[in-house]
């Protein structure tokens, strides 16, 4: 059958890969000149690996992007304790407490030890249990606050929630917080070479198996044809054209799917989907002298007062040689669409955060380069509308899929799920 798959990220390239082997007539459409999605990396001058344009690791119970990574011959992924640490305002100072282990979590001073012993139980309940329905029917604010006392949800949750979610803290489900237990590890993954080495060997597989990968094409909208689907889209030269196929996979966000299906499917399938929440993302990138933070892989900044998400120092988990010798560091957010932070350009991301930075880095904020991302519907809000509305594979018309991050639930997005989703909707043509 001719397939279309519309968007190269993991689920793409993936689906691509095990329709190709199955022998169907595989075309993708990327909108970029570059395959990767979310996870796209690039190379600075004198770097010999790529690093990602937003802060990536693996986690060691992965095993479908490690089985895929196997299935392609790519064995390069190695994993290696971190260290990630939360900052909070004590006493008009900030200080970060490690949150790795139980015994780090006994030794966090901002709670009773009566506090410390219910909400490790409660922790300890969460990792042991499988998925259950009432996850689902209470906010994790609600769960949280009942299960570990309203006093560890003000000190411990509530400030990780607001900067994850922003004004939708309140509304994430229990779900989201089981899931996030439940996968918790203390060795992280990274990919040899980054992320893109990886979906390079990927691109190039799909290549040999006849693959179509049609970057820098977009794609504009999607109709019924005889048989089938007619997509038009913009080639690399922005001329408009048409194609036609038997099969279409969309892997786009479902926003954007909904914009280029409006003749294809009825208002009342692509309404349900505007009912859908999602937060952008928002990456700066630091090219450093020193590192920000001294020792910390991952920092989650719990102050209120201090208008960053989180902090990664990539140079405290990669070695930095591989970055021509400099300090790599992320700092990122989660904002609605209307956030003043998402309308800025570099140099104003990186004037609004750098007096913060300054307040938690050890060392002299010498900058060499900084560079800026931005990657759209990244964070989808899981709250009782996602659970109603979210989108299945399957589309009320025969022959169109769908395989995208909103689909991963209850785990939060991540390569590894792209790779599951990208093999399951391929194991459905
Ligand atoms: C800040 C951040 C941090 C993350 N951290 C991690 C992490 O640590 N570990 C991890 O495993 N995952 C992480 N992820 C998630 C991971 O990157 C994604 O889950 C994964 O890459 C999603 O792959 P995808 O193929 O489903 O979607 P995408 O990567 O979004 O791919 C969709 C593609 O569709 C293309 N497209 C859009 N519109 C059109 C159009 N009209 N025509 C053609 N193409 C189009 C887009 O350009 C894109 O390439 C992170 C994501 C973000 C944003």
């Amino acid at each position: 059958m001719r397939v279309a798959i519309l968007g190269g990220g993991f689920t793409g390239l993936t689906s691509s890969y095990y329709l190709a082997k199955k022998d169907h007539k595989v075309t993708l459409f990327e909108k970029e000149k570059v395959l990767g999605g979310l996870a796209v990396g690039f190379k600075g001058e004198g770097w010999d690996w790529y690093l990602e344009r937003a802060y990536h690791h693996l986690l060691d119970s992965e095993d479908d992007i490690l089985n895929f990574a196997k299935d392609v011959g790519f064995e390069d992924i190695f994993f290696k304790e971190t260290s990630t640490d939360s900052l909070y305002e004590v006493d008009n100072n900030y200080r970060t407490f490690p949150v790795d282990t139980p015994q780090d979590f006994l030794k966090f001073p901002l709670l009773s030890f009566p506090q410390k012993i219910r909400t490790g139980l409660v922790i300890a309940f969460l990792k042991a249990s499988p998925f259950l329905s009432l996850y689902e029917k209470y906010t994790a604010k609600e769960f949280l606050s009942r299960a570990m006392g309203e006093q560890v949800w003000k000190i411990f949750w509530q400030d990780l929630f607001r900067k994850k979610f922003g004004k939708y803290a309140e509304n994430v489900l229990t779900s989201f917080i089981w899931a996030r237990i439940k996968k918790r590890a203390k060795k992280l993954g990274y990919i040899e070479g980054g992320f893109q080495t990886f979906i390079n060997v990927v691109e190039e597989k799909n290549k040999k198996l006849g693959v179509i990968l049609n970057k820098g094409f977009e794609v504009k909208s999607i109709e019924k044809g005889n048989n089938g689907f007619i997509i038009t889209y913009a080639d690399a030269k922005q001329k408009m054209q048409e194609e036609h196929f038997d099969v279409v996979i969309s892997t786009l966000p479902t926003a954007i799917m909904g914009k280029i299906t409006t003749s294809l499917f009825a208002s009342s399938y692509l309404d349900r989907f505007k009912k859908l929440k999602y937060l952008h993302a928002v990456v700066l990138i630091l090219e450093t002298k020193d590192p920000i933070l001294a020792k910390t892989y991952w920092l989650n900044v719990c102050a209120p007062k201090l208008p960053l998400m989180i902090v990664a120092q990539h140079t405290n988990f990669i070695d930095k040689s591989h970055y021509g010798g400099k300090h790599i560091a992320y700092v990122g957010w989660y904002v609605d669409r209307d956030d003043p932070l998402i309308k800025m350009n570099q140099k104003q991301v990186l004037d609004f955060c750098a007096p913060h930075l300054k307040k938690i880095s050890p060392h002299n904020l010498h900058i060499f380069n900084y560079h800026h991302f931005i990657g759209p519907f990244a964070q989808p809000i899981f709250d009782k509308d996602f659970l109603q509305n979210k989108p299945n594979f399957q589309s009320p018309l025969k022959n169109f899929y769908v395989a995208n991050l909103d689909m991963t639930y209850p785990y939060d997005r991540g390569t590894n799920y792209a790779v599951r989703l990208g093999r399951e909707v391929a194991g459905m043509v």
